[in-house]
């Protein structure tokens, strides 16, 4: 028989928060080593649990949730983002432009997908979360990564965003706040970026699913609340902000200068059409996860777990020598560099390896987030604070080897 082998569409997608890592921490789990995971933000299994309303309203609806919906959702939560992009200072939005999807994840590889001919560029942040680099290669474009700066606290680097546009570059993703470095932008950087695209014609995709998880009373501005002569496409959902990851209820908002863009939005029209519509009882749960108790205050505000959690890792974590990292002010994420001379890391994929080997312990490598250079990993602060304390000491006690090798 012939070899079955992948699409060659495949070649440059990467997805490696998911990826051979994992794979062989499966394997060491079904040996039966236990593993302290700080790979992934699916918060629901460290006891961050969504909100009971939305969990009673998902089960009350659940005997209306077996049909079809329209393809861009049910009218009540598009109803319910309508009045959250009020709040947001998003202006313009009817209910015409709202598409729900499963989880934010499904549009995001849709609306590069009913954007991008082979030869088309889009600037995706470096780190960043991968789903959009990959997803811009599947759709037959190319990721074309600008710096978000260490030394500049992971904020975008604009000078390299302009040095990167060329006739090709159709769009930029912004990912605020950022996974992985947990980076929240100010409104002066917002305004430039958006500057940026409105010279240069350039489509903004604003990944914002981490809005309300912010720390030390920060506040999160939507780049699409800056203008309305550039064309947005903010992309949000419950996953984060409602720690319901499972329900994949996700949406995204088309704002801005949409009357040259009709051609598009007629694409992602048939591409919502083509996936008949997204998961029915997640779509249930969001409005009244919007207008509901916002008990994500209580997690990211004063004694709150999150907040404390967020402290205790970056504490430990910069105790190790030659470990730096700059603190999170959103999301659920620290990115820490090692310094190249102490720890002179050739393949951080093998010495995520390496960690699980030795220590059980699951962390993702920098370049799986297409960071350029093998010196960064990055961790959930999820665990509590025992599990982290202990995962935390254990990288630390590999650390320790690995200077002495
Ligand atoms: N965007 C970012 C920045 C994320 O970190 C994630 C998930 O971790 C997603 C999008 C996907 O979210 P969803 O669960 O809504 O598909």
């Amino acid at each position: 028989m012939r070899p079955i082998q992948k699409s060659k569409k495949l070649a440059d997608v990467c997805y490696d928060i998911r990826g051979p890592v994992l794979e062989k921490a499966r394997q060491m789990e079904e040996d039966g080593h236990k593993i302290i995971k700080l790979n992934i933000g699916n918060l629901a299994t460290f006891g961050f649990d969504a909100p009971d309303e939305i969990v009673q309203d998902m089960i009350r609806n659940m005997s209306n949730a077996s049909g079809y919906t329209d393809s861009k959702g049910l009218f009540a939560p598009r109803k319910a983002i309508m009045q959250y992009t009020q709040e947001k200072k998003i202006a313009g939005v009817t209910i015409d432009d709202i598409y729900l999807g499963n989880g934010a994840s499904e549009l995001i590889v849709m609306s590069v997908n009913a954007l991008l001919n082979t030869g088309d560029e889009v600037l995706v942040p470096s780190p960043d979360y991968p789903l959009w680099t990959a997803a811009v290669s599947l759709s037959g474009g190319t990721p074309v990564h600008y710096v978000c700066d260490e030394q500049a606290g992971w904020f975008p680097d604009i000078e390299d965003i302009k040095k990167k546009i060329n006739s090709n570059t159709k769009a930029i993703v912004v990912i605020n706040p950022n996974n992985p470095t947990g980076a929240l932008y100010p409104v002066e950087l917002l305004q430039q970026i958006v500057e940026v695209a409105r010279q240069h014609q350039l489509i903004v995709f604003a990944d914002e699913i981490y809005d309300k998880v912010l720390y030390d009373g920060a506040t999160h501005t939507s780049l699409a609340s800056l203008a309305d002569d550039v064309l947005f496409i903010t992309f949000n959902g419950l996953s984060k902000n409602y720690r319901a990851c499972g329900y994949r209820a996700g949406w995204m908002i088309v704002s801005g200068e949409k009357r040259y863009a009709k051609d598009y939005i007629e694409g992602l029209n048939m591409l919502a059409s083509m996936r008949l519509c997204a998961n029915v009882p997640g779509q249930y749960a969001i409005q009244t996860a919007l207008g509901g108790y916002q008990s994500i205050n209580d997690l990211v505000g004063t004694g709150g777990r999150l907040l404390r959690q967020r402290d205790l890792a970056h504490k430990l974590l910069t105790e190790i020598p030659g470990v730096t990292c700059v603190k999170p002010k959103s999301a659920l994420y620290m990115f820490p560099r090692l310094d190249p001379k102490m720890y002179p890391i050739k393949d951080d994929q093998d010495f995520a390896y390496q960690l699980l080997a030795e220590e059980s312990v699951l962390i993702v490598q920098g370049t799986g987030f297409n960071c350029p250079t093998p010196d960064h990993f990055r961790v959930v602060f999820l665990p509590n604070s025992d599990d982290l304390t202990l995962a935390i000491g254990r990288i630390a006690h590999f650390l320790e080897g690995y200077r002495k090798r």
